[in-house]
């Protein structure tokens, strides 16, 4: 029998009304000859209200505990989430993560999934049971209980159709697909059809929230087909899958901005070899995650280096960065919070040339300034003051008419 994994977000499983909802969508599945896995996330913004209700307390909590926390949220929703189904007659069991034996890393707050006892899943399906997994959460191998990081029960719903061989793995969500931008920040964004796995990487990477990154990430390695879709609605979604030709054709695919972030810059230290090694290896120490690095030489004594870093990592990343100062010789240490990235995402840069031009150009008559670029094969992104982002993002929505399906924009340029 094949088996479809569903997920349903918080705002799918928010009420009772939602949650039955969404168990009717799950009993079509079984009514259409599917053994369903399903994964939940926390009710609503209870995820949010559990972090408040840490802060209150503590402003720097412990991370086990803060984990120990949050994985009740997911836990309150699979079991009412069985509870219902049960009352339309179906048959149920709902599991913590741990109870699935979803091994992870010690890594609170951020873990992630080493094994899956897929048999245990197995087991239950084959018992004729729908089977409810709490999403976000896992144990390490001392039976710590772990979190996934904000947005981690995609990543639990793709790994769990991974390890089952699913043929599909449904994403439910309050929007009905992935869309060219987050239609929140951009009314008028496009959905999108079918999109690569790559190019839904670097968007979720950059800043669009619809899908967690990780969770594309093992799509792409374990050959998931994922479809976010609506849970309210009933038409089709957006496929992430395996690029084809003409995927190419688009030149951008979509465009994010990212604000939860900052900027780094460590001024005048010394031009030696194995300085930006101390520096780094401080900040790994720290276990900081760091992106887009710029080193510039100043001259033959001295250099720049600047780098950008998730805004929960700041204080981490400051600390280290101080601890280091007087070792590198760096006269000054700046930081900047009031910034954000915005970035345009597309396969087909790599085939088409102006993309550059295009985005720089339409930031310039928006008279919006740029800090700093950085770019990879398909992508290119502009730090700009996170006052101006907003209207940084329309500029370039407009200039990309990502407001257009893709097939339209081809035709027009
Ligand atoms: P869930 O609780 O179902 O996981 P999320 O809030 O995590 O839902 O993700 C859905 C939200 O993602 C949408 O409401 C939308 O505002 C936002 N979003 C960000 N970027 C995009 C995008 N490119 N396409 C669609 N939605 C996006
Ligand atoms: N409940 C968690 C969060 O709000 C995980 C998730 O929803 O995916 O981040
Ligand atoms: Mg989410």
């Amino acid at each position: 029998m094949a088996i479809i994994v569903q997920k349903f977000g918080g705002t799918s499983v928010a009420d009772a009304s939602k949650i039955r909802r969404a168990a009717k969508r799950v009993i079509k599945a079984v009514k259409n000859g599917y053994q369903v896995v399903v994964v939940a996330s926390a009710r609503g913004k209870q995820t949010d209200e559990l972090i408040a209700d840490a802060m209150e307390l503590n402003p720097n909590p412990p991370k086990r505990e803060m984990d120990q926390l949050l994985s009740t949220g997911e836990q309150q929703s699979v079991s009412l989430f069985a509870m219902a189904l049960d009352a339309m007659d179906y048959d149920a069991i709902s599991f913590t993560g741990g109870q699935i034996r979803m091994i992870t890393d010690g890594v609170y707050t951020n873990a992630k999934i080493k094994s899956i006892d897929a048999e245990r899943i197995h087991k239950q399906l084959d018992n004729g049971k729908i089977v409810i997994v709490a999403g976000f959460q896992g144990i390490d191998e001392n039976e710590n209980i772990t979190t996934l990081g904000r947005g981690g029960s995609d990543t639990t719903a793709v790994a769990i159709a991974a390890a089952l061989g699913a043929e599909e793995c449904e994403i439910y969500t309050d929007v009905d697909g992935i869309y060219t931008t987050d239609p929140r920040q951009f009314a008028n964004a496009a959905k999108i059809k079918e999109i690569s796995y790559d190019e839904i990487l670097e968007l979720a990477s950059l800043g669009a929230g619809v899908i967690h990154n990780r969770a594309v990430g093992f799509g792409k390695k374990y050959d998931v087909k994922i479809h976010v879709r609506s849970s309210s609605e009933e038409q089709e979604g957006t496929l992430i899958t395996h690029e084809v030709p003409q995927m190419e054709g688009v030149v951008v695919t979509g465009a994010t901005v990212q604000e939860e972030m900052a900027k780094i810059g460590l001024v005048g230290v010394d031009n030696v070899p194995g300085n930006a090694a101390k520096i780094f290896a401080r900040l790994a120490n720290a276990k900081v995650i760091v992106n887009d690095i710029v080193q510039t030489e100043v001259s033959s004594e001295k250099a720049n280096l600047s780098f950008m870093i998730g805004a929960s990592d700041l204080n981490a990343a400051k600390k280290a960065v101080k601890e280091i100062q007087d070792e590198v010789n760096c006269e000054h240490i700046f930081v900047r919070e009031d910034i954000a990235e915005i970035s345009v995402v597309g396969l087909g840069m790599r085939s088409h040339y102006g993309v550059a031009d295009t985005m720089f150009s339409a930031l310039a008559k928006a008279k919006v300034n740029i800090d700093s670029i950085t770019t990879s094969e398909i992508r290119i992104s502009c730090i700009v003051s996170k006052d101006e982002a907003q209207k940084a993002l329309e500029a370039i929505c407009v200039a990309f008419e990502l407001d257009k399906p893709g097939e339209e924009r081809n035709k027009a340029s």
